[in-house]
């Protein structure tokens, strides 16, 4: 995967190749080239080099798709491949839990180009969502678990109503990656941050964007190369170094990311942990239908009897967790779900303040010290208001 095959002696990585303008023997072999515009050959820096086609084969492979198109950010990956299926003029069906940026989109570019949307429940059943099909409907769109509220959505029901109706079903798969595969449950584009769980370690941004089907790849590459997208070779090559230990790291953010979130069930002030990995959470069966494993994202819902500056003074007293957006990394981090979102009201967690958390590789004994220090100010800040 991403190797460089050789019959000679060569390192084991493939090495950076950076550039712009590609230099070719005859305007005879220039010619050969341009005639082949999807094919994995140096042309000109914008379409790639080895560095970019050794990434984009490793994540088709994990993704379980045909080709990759890497793009500059996650955001980039989301609406590039917006710009490819839905024309002004034509409907789309969001999931209410969609990535924030993602909706901001579509109600400002989107909408200036004529792209029409409709929120719907991310939980809602075949029927609910077959009435809310349009006859213009081209994109049903998925992101499981959603942003923050973390609902798991049933994506082999969404594709076969979107086959029925000849909509394309794209899927935001970040924090599936690895263990969620899209297409066997009918999707036709996944899309990655890359900048997540790929790198791994907080020091780039990167977006992919992997098809089912070769006609769906070109239709994107066409639209991403028009855009002028690109990814930086030394960002592709610092993924490509992530995803030699994705493996160990995502086990180990399940295992420890199940950990803490266990812990915080048990915890009196805690109501809910929006974790789909845990028993008894919010779409756990559709979890263990789907899922082959999970990554360490999760939400955390507190009593009612907290208020939102009661969390902050929670959020603030914690020391190993970074106040941040851009999980995936090794670092631990929290985040306000109260407050930071727009989306339909999800009864369990407008009732009480919420924050999301990500579980990064420390050990899980320090950080569970830390949320128990960061609950005795919850509660001493609580207490001093009444
Ligand atoms: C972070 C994120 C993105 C955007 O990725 P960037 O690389 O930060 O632009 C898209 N979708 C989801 C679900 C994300 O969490």
């Amino acid at each position: 995967m991403g190797r460089v095959k050789s019959d000679e002696q060569t390192f084991v990585n493939p090495p950076l190749e950076r550039g712009s303008s590609v230099l070719f023997p005859s305007i005879a072999a220039r010619d050969a080239v341009r005639q082949r515009p999807y094919d994995q050959v140096l042309t000109y820096g914008l379409k790639g080099s080895s560095t970019h086609f050794h990434l984009e084969d490793s994540i088709a492979e994990i993704e379980g798709g045909s080709r990759c198109q890497l793009v500059s950010t996650g955001l980039a990956a989301v609406t590039t491949v917006l710009f490819t299926f839905i024309k002004g003029g034509q409907h789309c069906l969001m999931p209410d839990s969609v990535y924030g940026p993602t909706r901001t989109f579509l109600a400002t570019i989107g909408k200036d180009c004529g792209m029409a949307v409709t929120y719907y429940p991310p939980a809602i059943d075949e029927a609910g969502l077959r009435a809310l099909v349009q006859d213009n409907t081209v994109v049903i769109y998925a992101e499981s678990p959603g942003s923050h509220t973390m609902e798991v959505q049933d994506i082999a029901m969404l594709s076969r109503v979107a086959r029925d109706v000849g909509a394309k079903v794209l899927m935001d798969n970040t924090w599936g990656f690895s263990h969620f595969k899209p297409f066997e449950h009918g999707v036709d584009c996944s899309i990655q941050a890359g900048t997540k769980y790929v790198g791994g370690h907080s020091d780039l941004m990167l977006g992919a964007i992997t098809t089912n089907s070769d006609e769906n790849w070109q239709r994107l590459r066409n639209t991403a190369v028009t855009l002028g997208q690109y990814a930086s070779p030394d960002d592709c090559w610092l993924a490509l170094r992530g995803l030699r230990t994705l493996r160990i790291r995502m086990a180990e953010h399940m295992r420890a990311g199940i950990e803490v979130a266990e812990w915080l069930r048990d915890r009196p002030e805690v109501t809910l942990v929006l974790h789909p990995a845990l028993p008894g959470a919010p779409g756990h069966d559709l979890w263990k239908r789907d899922f082959t494993g999970a990554c360490s994202l999760f939400s955390v819902v507190l009593d009612a009897s907290y208020d939102y500056a009661d969390m902050v003074a929670f959020i603030d007293a914690l020391q190993l967790f970074g106040i941040g957006a851009s999980w995936g990394g090794f670092e631990s981090l929290v985040l306000p779900t109260t407050g930071s979102i727009t989306r339909l009201p999800v009864s369990s967690i407008d009732a009480a303040p919420t924050f999301r958390l990500h579980i990064g590789l420390e050990d899980t004994t320090d950080l569970i010290a830390d949320l128990a220090a960061g609950l005795d100010v919850l509660n001493q800040h609580r207490a001093s208001r009444t």
